[in-house]
């Protein structure tokens, strides 16, 4: 344990971040998104990658901001959850989907689209699956995760999520 005074005396003047990405925190999932209009994709699917980035004050006992294993673990799970599903944004006020059976019905502006298996769906509170959307749905999972964890003395998450190379959003919260 640190004195008090010490320079890494549990981060009141200093501040760490860590960054996971790893091959495993990826789900290719399918998806479309609507704009605004009247202009709703086509379903396709996208290869998306996550990293994450957590910053706070080092852990006195620890000498760390957070334990990787427990972040990865927590992340890989969330990108499972959502692997190989169609990603349908329960909240876009121009799809109307529905829960039939085991199907699951996928309206745009009233004219039926999709049936899908129920099984094979993520229906995600989110109004678009946009990646900023995407990216700021998984930092309210990650956060309710982390709380499970017990205090914490974490700042900020960045949440970045990449549909293409290159292509990508975050979002960040501070707590
Ligand atoms: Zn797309």
């Amino acid at each position: 344990m640190p004195e008090p005074g010490h320079p890494r005396d549990g981060g009141r003047r200093d501040s760490y971040r860590v960054s996971v990405t790893k091959d495993y925190l990826v789900f290719a999932s399918a998806h479309f998104i609507t704009f605004s209009g009247h202009r709703c994709e086509t379903l396709h699917g996208h290869n998306y990658r996550v990293g994450v980035t957590v910053d706070g004050a080092l852990d006195p006992e620890s000498w760390y901001v957070f334990d990787f294993g427990i972040l990865k673990r927590i992340m890989r799970k969330l990108c499972d959850d959502i692997d190989h599903k169609v990603l349908l944004a329960m909240e876009n006020p121009h799809l109307q989907i529905a829960e039939v059976g085991d199907s699951v019905t996928v309206a745009y502006d009233n004219k039926p689209r999709y049936v899908f298996p129920k099984r094979d769906c993520a229906l995600l509170p989110v109004p678009n699956t946009t990646v900023e959307m995407l990216a700021e749905y998984l930092t309210g999972l990650l956060q309710a995760d982390l709380a499970k964890e017990g205090p914490s003395n974490l700042t900020a998450i960045d949440m970045e999520v990449e549909e293409n190379f290159g292509q990508s959003a975050t979002f960040r919260v501070t707590m």
